[in-house]
């Protein structure tokens, strides 16, 4: 079956530049792309019976890719009560979202809620403890704030979480109190990510394998109607890669998954024979490592302190040795190495783990492996030098800009424009590969694109004008460069003969768009292997 698409806009992203005309097609072969370019040439390619799609002037871009995504959290969240605003805009609402939850959580697993932003309720408030009380009173619930970095728990939750009236904040963390001292239910950072975790991870547990399929393929729906055809899944585990491979057994896999194994379950991955290339669409041959903390949370490791609570320099999770020494295992058995790294001084740190291992080979030939940097907030100038002289690859969240900037500029203040300091890094000779890091914000990767362009914050300051980057640019961020990050380049990332037929329908070129209004551009369909697998716009409906 061949697939004839004409009448659109192609932006190839190619290193020719590639056609870009209004007349131009595409002719898709066996899930790959066999002809792009001139609409006559591309017709007399195709054979008489394949099918025509004209796409009355609309945009065609790579299928986009996310270099850095909890695919897998996305899937869970989605599942959970939507008490994002406006969809639910005051307490009332969350509290009638999470009753409905309620109905559907088998037992024994919480009964969850996601996505509020405690200014956007009506309120201008975080729930309380109490408010969630009344909307399940007689078993655990949990209220996770869109930014992952908070959440309310009910009584019956703070219960089997072992929080209680009366204790002192735990580390790395801090918990809501009322005006008498007790705990009205927030929990901040450290000991909201392990509930998070250890939810996920039960409720997983909790599954069958259908449940499990759906959870990816509701996640693989959600990144469809972003454009997106590919995403490195950053945190698989065990449990995780099995419900990406039951589902692309079932055929119900929508995206490609290039899966970053935690560092702590590769002798498992090794032993259990998943290692690798499962199929076209599975893959996990890459492991994470996290260095240090975040850095809306101010636990990013930095030289010096944060003026801003709970003012420490941030948390190392490894000594320069010991991660030096994991580095060299794991580069010795074959795997690309991501690892997360945040504040100066874990970046460093890294850096230090790398050369160590890749020696000094000119213009980062020792890196064949391609080991990336997750992230890689404040590398400041001499330290973007040192990557790009080793040849390290660069996955970073434009979109943080706009969502978290405000608070890197608080705790930052003067550095703050040299954070993400995505022009830089360019100019220095870094490959810089964007991603969301979603659910922690928006897996939408136009936010990304207008963010990398204009490096604006939610308050409107413009955090370090000179890092911006030009439509083009930021584009590669989540084609070409993307596609490097995940060695998959020679497959997808562009359009081009030979490479696989991924790729969006888009109603506006972001490459001619104002910035501003990139977010607004309409994801007309997604189209994965020459399938359609969203098709909002109708373009591939009927024939
Ligand atoms: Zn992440």
């Amino acid at each position: 079956m061949e697939l004839v698409v004409e009448d659109a806009v192609f932006v190839t992203m190619a290193a020719d530049g590639g056609p870009s005309g209004p007349d131009g097609a595409l002719l898709v072969r066996d899930g790959r792309i066999a002809a792009v370019g001139p609409a006559e040439a591309v017709r007399a390619a195709a054979s008489p019976g394949a099918r025509v799609v004209r796409l009355d002037g609309a945009t065609v871009v790579p299928g986009l890719i996310d270099a850095h995504c909890h695919v897998a959290d996305v899937g869970y969240l989605a599942a959970s009560g939507d008490c994002s605003q406006p969809s639910a805009p005051d307490i009332p609402a969350v509290q009638a979202r999470l009753r409905e939850a309620a109905d559907r959580t088998p037992p024994g697993s919480w009964v969850t809620g996601s996505g509020y932003v405690e200014y956007k309720l009506r309120e201008g408030r975080h729930p309380t403890r109490a408010d969630l009380d009344r909307a399940v009173p007689d078993r655990p619930a949990v209220l996770y704030h869109t930014s992952l970095h908070a959440c309310v728990l009910n009584t019956a939750a703070l219960a089997e979480a072992g929080f209680a009236d009366g204790q002192p904040d735990p580390p790395g963390g801090a918990f809501g109190r009322d005006r008498d001292g007790r705990l009205d239910g927030v929990v901040f950072e450290r000991p909201m990510f392990a509930l998070f975790e250890r939810n996920l991870r039960a409720d997983l547990a909790r599954m069958d394998a259908a449940a499990r399929i759906r959870l990816v393929q509701v996640a693989g729906q959600r990144l469809a109607a972003f454009g997106l055809t590919a995403a490195c899944e950053a945190d698989m585990r065990r449990d995780s890669l099995a419900a990406f491979a039951d589902a692309d057994a079932a055929g119900l896999l929508g995206l490609r998954i290039y899966g970053l194994v935690v560092h702590d379950q590769v002798d498992w991955l090794l032993a259990s024979g998943l290692r690798g290339r499962r199929s076209a669409r599975l893959a996990a041959e890459a492991v994470k490592i996290w260095a240090d903390g975040g850095m809306s949370s101010r636990t990013a490791a930095i030289h010096g302190s944060y003026p801003v609570p709970p003012y420490g320099s941030g948390i190392l999770y490894f000594e320069r040795d010991e991660l030096t020494e994991m580095v060299g295992d794991f580069d010795a058995r074959g795997f690309q190495v991501a690892i997360h790294a945040q504040g100066d001084r874990a970046i460093a740190t890294v850096l230090d783990a790398y050369a160590a291992v890749l020696g000094g080979e000119a213009g980062g030939a020792g890196n064949r492996l391609r080991h990336r940097i997750e992230h890689g907030g404040a590398m400041y100038p001499p330290l973007a030098a040192r990557a790009a002289a080793l040849g390290i690859v660069v996955v970073s969240q434009p979109g943080f800009l706009s969502t978290l900037g405000d608070g890197f500029a608080e705790a930052f203040g003067d550095r703050s424009g040299q954070l993400y300091s995505f022009g830089s890094w360019q100019r220095a000779g870094i490959t810089v590969a964007g991603s969301s890091d979603a659910p922690v914000i928006t897996a939408d990767p136009r936010l990304g694109l207008r963010d990398a362009m204009l490096r604006r914050t939610g308050d409107g300051r413009v955090l370090g004008p000179a890092e911006r980057l030009t439509a083009r640019d930021a584009l590669a961020l989540y084609t070409t460069r993307a596609a490097f990050a995940a060695r998959r380049e020679d497959e997808i990332g562009s359009l081009a003969p030979g490479k696989r037929a991924d790729f969006a329908v888009l109603d506006a070129n972001p490459l001619d768009a104002d910035p501003e209004h990139i977010p607004g551009i309409r994801v007309l369909a997604t189209v994965l292997g020459g399938r359609p697998v969203h098709d909002s716009g109708g373009v591939f409906a009927g024939g």
